[in-house]
């Protein structure tokens, strides 16, 4: 429990000159921004700033900056570590009214777009124009929190994540100052890659005020399949062998038997209860057709049965948001409960030995885990479904994360393929990165010497001293 910081009347009383009544410390207003989409516990700020422009932001961040008040940058959410919890009180700034297409350019296949901008209203946005963007998260993110959190999602094995995707971002630095980190060039070899920096930052090195997004051309056919296997062992080594043979797989995604018999409930789907893969492929006619037999005759040599693809686009959607509904699907197998969802990533090879472990720890525990994933990149999440005022309950999740964590990691993985580390993975922090969490902290205090920018996120607090 921390105090309200001693300035706090202040900082309010100067925002709401700046803002009025989009400086808010309502109670329900404060609380809708003190928590994210997980299981931790929430922790409400302050007050609350909805900011409307890159000048606005930079306004608040320097009252809050002269005042070494904490900001929390906010966005869709949707995060699933504790991300946007106010730990240390401060002011929370809401980015959802800057929700603005800045500028698309067909011909650079790029465009610019701030940061409150939902990755669904930009593919809306897009559609006329014959170009997409493919980072897809299963809930509808702002572009300005995938970019914070380095997010990624079905499409990624295709189309790489957010760190492939961005040219360059404006961002306001922790002192109020408003930076550029490139332009709009495909490449650049012009100084320390400010952009890679602030991708994946948490909202800790500054805020994120405007995105510059690489777009594709909408491929000229896609076709959708599933294909069910009668062990899971069958269905990792058609993914890794499929990776490996180099076919274009546009989403490759593994669900066991829990989460597909979860999303049959939760979708009104009839897929059979097994483990199962999603797949889908961009190209020519000729090319999908030739992707999906390739990958067919590769499920068959480890026993799948019954391949079946569609190019029907309802048939894909109602997949495919099955999919993103997978999350939503396991916490409706128990009333009241929510979702611990785990996000170790490992190199292709070691795939199978990580989920096989992990699916036998599994067995002889006492909570319920569907595990589903975005294996094509060896990533995947097993959804813990917890009541967290059951210590019990959460003690177990912790312990099994615990041991899937340090599995990944000796498989030379990472605790944390997509999520981010928020405040739930900061303790692996050193386990995963040793010496370089120290430089990792020495950046933040070059940068942020005041610790204002959400504090008490991904640095651990031994570093951050
Ligand atoms: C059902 C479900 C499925 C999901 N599936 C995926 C998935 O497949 N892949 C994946 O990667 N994630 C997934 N997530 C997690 C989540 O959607 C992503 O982490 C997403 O990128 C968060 O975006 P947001 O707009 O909700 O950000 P928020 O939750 O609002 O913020 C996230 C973090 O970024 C900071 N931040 C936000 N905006 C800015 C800004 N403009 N400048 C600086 N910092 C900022 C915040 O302070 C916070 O630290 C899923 C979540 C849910 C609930």
């Amino acid at each position: 429990m921390t105090s309200r910081h001693p300035k706090m009347d202040q900082v309010i009383s100067e925002l709401t000159e700046i803002l009025g009544t989009r400086c808010s410390t309502a109670a329900a207003v404060r609380e809708q921004h003190g928590k994210d989409e997980s299981w931790h516990f929430p922790k409400a700020p302050d007050a609350v700033c909805f900011a409307r422009s890159t000048e606005e932001v930079s306004r608040i961040v320097s009252v809050c900056a002269t005042h070494k008040v904490p900001v929390i940058p906010f966005a869709a959410g949707t995060s699933l570590e504790g991300h946007v919890n106010a730990v240390y009180g401060g002011v929370s700034i809401d980015l959802n009214e800057m929700n603005e297409i800045l500028r698309v350019s067909p011909e650079d296949l790029d465009c610019t777009v701030q940061p409150g901008v939902r990755r669904k209203q930009l593919n809306e946005y897009l559609r006329d124009t014959g170009l997409f963007f493919p980072i897809d998260p299963g809930a509808d993110a702002s572009i300005g929190g995938m970019a914070s959190t380095r997010a990624s999602g079905t499409n990624a094995v295709r189309y790489g994540t957010m760190r492939e995707n961005i040219l360059s971002l404006k961002v306001v630095l922790p002192d109020g100052r408003v930076i550029s980190t490139g332009h709009r060039a495909k490449k650049s070899a012009a100084g320390y890659d400010l952009t890679k920096l602030y991708i994946g930052s948490e909202g800790t090195l500054g805020i994120i005020t405007e995105v510059t997004l690489r777009l594709y051309g909408i491929p000229e056919a896609i076709s959708a399949a599933t294909v069910s296997f009668p062990d899971i062992e069958g269905a990792i080594k058609s993914v890794i062998l499929t990776i490996q043979s180099g076919i274009p797989v546009a989403r490759i995604e593994l669900l066991d038997e829990v989460q597909v018999d979860a999303v049959n409930r939760y979708s009104n789907l009839d897929l059979a209860v097994q483990p199962t893969l999603f797949l889908e492929f961009h190209g020519s006619s000729a090319s999908v057709q030739e992707q999906a037999e390739q990958v067919s005759a590769i499920c068959s040599e480890f026993g799948a049965e019954g391949f079946k693809w569609t190019t029907q686009a309802e048939e894909r959607t109602k997949l495919w948001q099955a999919r993103h509904d997978a999350a939503y699907a396991a916490m409706a197998l128990r009333n009241g409960a929510q979702i611990w969802a785990t996000d170790v990533c490992v190199p292709i090879s070691r795939l199978a030995d990580c989920i096989l472990e992990t699916k036998k720890d599994l067995a002889e525990s006492f909570l319920v885990a569907p595990l589903v994933g975005h294996v094509g990149d060896g990533n995947f999440h097993l959804s813990f479904v917890i009541k967290k005022e059951n210590p019990e309950e959460l003690k177990e999740a912790e312990r099994l994360n615990a041991r899937l964590i340090e599995r990944a990691l000796s498989m030379d993985g990472t605790c944390t393929g997509e999520h981010g580390v928020g405040l739930g993975k900061k303790k692996y922090m050193y386990m995963e990165h040793g010496e370089a969490v120290d430089v990792m902290a020495a950046v933040k205090r070059a940068l942020d010497p005041d610790n204002i920018m959400n504090p008490g996120k991904i640095i651990p607090d031994r570093a951050a001293e």
